[in-house]
């Protein structure tokens, strides 16, 4: 190298005790997904790091840092955790010294060092701490498939090939099928998997064996260093299939309970099976993914939730996409969701329909899966209709100083906000002590009269065994509806019912009533 030859002093460090058996977040869990520049500024001496090649911040601009940072986020955690959440999910904090578009983190420029903007090290480490002493596990955003154009290597790759194109710009098709379309064309397949996703993010040939161990001990090395309770990775299928099988698989080699969730954004369960631990795939890919996100169910909830009052299909798309689970060889550990980062806001989609972003919040903890919300959500913030990411990524409301709203107080915020707060809280409360709602089998009816009745119960699905279950009643119809318990009455004979949030007893030898767009979650007994 230009520089010449230097030393280094390696320091290794012992593992702690018992790290090995860390488990990774499961299906009794609740994600909390937030951006951390957007989410509290704890610290605005860092807002501006003088040297680093976006030395700007401004509140104003969408796309612009904006100051959150790990010690605002640190002072929110007793908040968050009394929300019902158990996970953190942080977009990344790994250092993004990009000249544009930094705040959001997916451009990494150095994969070994925090984003001096968020904080340190030792303020990532902090944070896994405390969250952890408060009920709270912290899932690192990693990005293997890609780095930021400010990264060292685009100017000098230690290995030629370890960016592809040479390190020029040549866009993805983003043509995700091609990965198991046993027609592809192989110079499609390429153009998807080798093309950058943005000239911000040269693509990275993990077909290299030298930059695939770069990655895998990259990756061991946070989960070690920062007591890491999860991954989420990102832009999954654009990585190359054998490494992404055999980065996955040494990582659990090392950590066997431990979770990875990826982030395959197709609408197409056939395409997000592919990718999970235990599928026999027709092309011969062995898959470690222990979970994915499933983005076919949020897409059909939001479908489900977004047509209108008189729409004739109403609750078949949830229904049908729940049908297909028979492809996953896991579907308890799929990640639902209604909104992420990258969508817009669930009550943007919904037109501001409050009752209807209850009922995608009732489904979601209530299904099968582990749920995933995203902050601010609890507090009712809206956003673009659109996909617009750096307004979707809002502030979070008493963030910072001087907001009028405190959405971890409640200072400020109006009834609604208030009422949608408590509501969420009490769900996932009820969610979290409810180990039905974790494992349960789950046994759906055809909906009927835009009602979608569902179970969660011991046994397996459709044969209950005696004991508790869990019934749900999604009335999607801006009227009230009944329900014939007879329809229902291998689930009902015998038991009795009580509203699982109020504890009011609900009779079950007559018509159950669902008042008008929500949701009747019942306690079976
Ligand atoms: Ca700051």
């Amino acid at each position: 190298p230009a520089g010449g030859c230097r030393r280094v002093a390696w320091r290794l460090d012992a593992r702690a005790p018992g790290s090995a058996a860390r488990r990774g977040f499961g299906p009794q869990d609740a994600l909390y997904l937030l951006v951390p520049d957007r989410f509290a500024n704890g610290d605005p001496g860092n807002d501006r790091v003088p040297g680093l090649r976006e030395d700007r911040v401004d509140r104003a601009d969408p796309d612009a840092r904006h100051g959150g940072d790990l010690a605002g986020l640190r002072r929110h955690l007793d908040a968050i955790a009394a929300l019902g959440m158990t996970q953190l999910w942080l977009t990344p904090v790994q250092a993004n010294d990009q000249p544009r578009h930094s705040y959001h983190g997916d451009a990494i420029t150095d994969l070994y060092r925090i984003d001096p903007r968020l904080g340190t090290l030792d303020d990532y480490r902090a944070l896994a701490r405390e969250a952890r002493a408060r009920g709270l596990g912290l899932v690192m955003d990693v990005v293997p498939n890609h780095i930021g154009s400010g990264h060292p290597w685009l100017a000098d790759p230690p290995r030629r090939g370890w960016i592809h194109g040479d390190g020029r710009f040549r866009a993805t098709t983003h043509r995700r099928t091609t990965v198991q379309d046993p027609h592809a064309a192989p110079e499609d397949r390429a153009a998807f998997q080798d093309g950058w996703f943005v000239p911000a993010m040269p693509d990275l040939d993990q077909r290299d064996p030298q930059l695939a161990r770069y990655l895998l001990q990259n990756t061991l090395w946070w989960i070690e260093t920062a007591g890491l309770s999860g991954l989420r990775v990102d832009t999954f299928s654009y990585a190359d299939p054998q490494f992404l099988s055999a980065w996955a698989r040494g990582i659990l080699a090392e950590y066997p309970a431990f979770t990875l969730v990826g982030e395959e954004w197709s609408t197409q369960p056939a395409l997000v099976a592919h990718w999970q631990r235990g599928k026999r795939n027709p092309d011969g890919h062995v898959p470690w993914m222990p979970a994915m996100f499933d983005f076919p169910l949020q897409a059909a909830l939001v479908r489900a939730l977004g047509a209108p009052a008189d729409a004739a299909d109403g609750w078949l798309p949830v229904y049908e996409t729940l049908a297909l689970d028979f492809l996953y060889p896991d579907p308890g550990r799929l990640v639902v969701f209604a909104e992420n980062h990258d969508t817009p806001r669930l009550l943007a989609a919904l037109d501001g329909d409050v009752a209807g972003w209850r009922l995608a919040m009732a489904l979601l903890a209530t299904t099968r899966g582990m749920p995933q919300f995203f902050y601010g959500s609890e507090v009712l913030l809206r956003g673009p209709a659109q996909r617009d990411d750096g307004r979707v990524r809002a502030d979070m409301p008493g963030g910072w100083a001087g907001d009028a709203q405190d959405a971890f107080t409640g200072r400020g915020l109006g009834p609604e906000q208030q009422a949608a707060r408590a509501w969420l809280a009490a769900l996932l409360q009820w969610r979290r002590r409810t180990p039905l709602l974790h494992t349960g089998a789950l046994t759906h009816y055809a909906p009927e009269d835009d009602v979608y009745v569902y179970f969660r119960h011991t046994g397996r699905p459709g044969y209950p065994e005696r004991g508790p279950a869990v019934m749900v009643a999604l009335n999607r119809a801006p009227a009230p509806r009944q329900l014939d318990p007879a329809r229902f009455a291998r689930f009902l004979q015998g038991r009795h019912a009580r509203e699982a949030l109020t504890g009011a007893a609900i009779a079950l030898d007559a018509p159950i009533r669902v008042p008008a767009r929500s949701a009747l979650l019942l306690e079976l007994r």
